[in-house]
């Protein structure tokens, strides 16, 4: 009797946990947008100096993140209640034509995957050769607008799969710092993220007041042209409070987030974004708001590249 009973609790007990890991990951996009919501209650942005207008793009050519609706309800809720921006969330390829793209002052790649200027499969199964022409010479002339835009003193925000975009373009690769290389840090693993030394002051950080961010999360290892001597790091995997031994890397740099310059653009890139959960995280939210102030030229902020 009593082994039943304690058989009987442990049952309970799965269940509840069953019923509490379900209820998490099932929550309805209205849910996510009131947690959004209340999380950036607290967050103030800076004044921009002018009217800033961000671009964001989530188009997939291979793996489709779930955390897409919700990444993309966070950034509408993010220009909304804090003013910083105004937001256009569209795959409208169109957008990133010469003349076009010049409306932005940035474009976010918010969890996109492989080549985003080309059309889709069963497009381009649809397609004649002269179409099929004619989106190659499309995809060419979007990649040199995107280019040109950044070049001339733009912005570009790379959230989480955003690396895992464009191998077969290097110039992408060279601008936003890295390509994905896996992810030995799954998405059910606990993480410890810490501010890179040094970067506690620095205006995407500050607000963290040196924590560090703990919560399960997929975390990306990089492969070149990933350089953390080439980047500004801002936040990293805390070496001491995860198991490095996971990756492979022989520098053991696993750095998180950073900001660089491409020409005179502005990048700045967080692999944070496959959980749903990391959207609705307010000092996740800060971050990525310093970020994008920083990007759209509202923010200044030291880049220190190499040591
Ligand atoms: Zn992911």
């Amino acid at each position: 009797m009593r082994s039943l009973t304690v058989m009987n609790m442990k049952f309970l007990i799965s269940v509840a946990s069953l019923l509490a890991a379900f209820s998490s990951v099932a929550l309805s996009g209205a849910d996510w947008s009131q947690k959004v919501a209340k999380s950036l209650e607290g967050i103030t942005a800076e004044n921009p100096k002018q009217e800033r207008k961000l671009l964001v793009y989530s188009v997939t050519r291979g793996y489709r993140h779930k955390s897409i609706p919700t990444g993309l309800e966070t950034m509408r809720l993010m220009a909304q209640k804090t003013g910083a921006f105004e937001v256009v969330i569209s795959d409208d390829m169109n957008n990133f034509e010469p003349g076009v793209i010049d409306q932005f002052d940035a474009i976010c790649f918010l969890n996109t995957t492989k080549d985003v200027f080309k059309p889709d499969k069963k497009e381009w199964k649809k397609m004649n050769s002269e179409e099929r022409k004619q989106a190659g010479e499309r995809e060419l002339r979007l990649q040199k607008s995107l280019m040109n835009f950044l070049k001339g003193g733009k912005g570009f925000i790379g959230i989480h799969s955003a690396t895992d975009t464009y191998y077969s373009w290097s110039e992408y690769g060279e601008m936003i710092g890295g390509y994905f290389d896996g992810h030995p840090w799954n998405a059910g693993t606990p993480v410890c993220i810490m501010v890179e030394e040094g970067q506690e002051e620095h205006a995407c950080c500050a607000h963290l007041e040196g924590a560090s961010l703990n919560f399960k999360e997929e975390i990306y290892q990089f492969k070149a042209p990933y350089d953390p001597n080439k980047l500004h790091i801002l936040l990293k995997l805390d070496p001491e409070q995860n198991d490095l031994t996971k990756g492979k890397r022989e520098d053991e740099s696993y750095g998180v987030s950073w900001i660089k310059h491409h020409g005179e653009g502005r990048v700045f890139y967080s692999s944070l974004g496959h959980n749903d959960h990391v959207f609705a995280n307010p000092k996740v939210l800060e971050h990525f708001l310093k970020g994008i102030q920083w990007a759209l030229g509202d923010i200044e902020a030291e880049v220190k590249i190499g040591e």
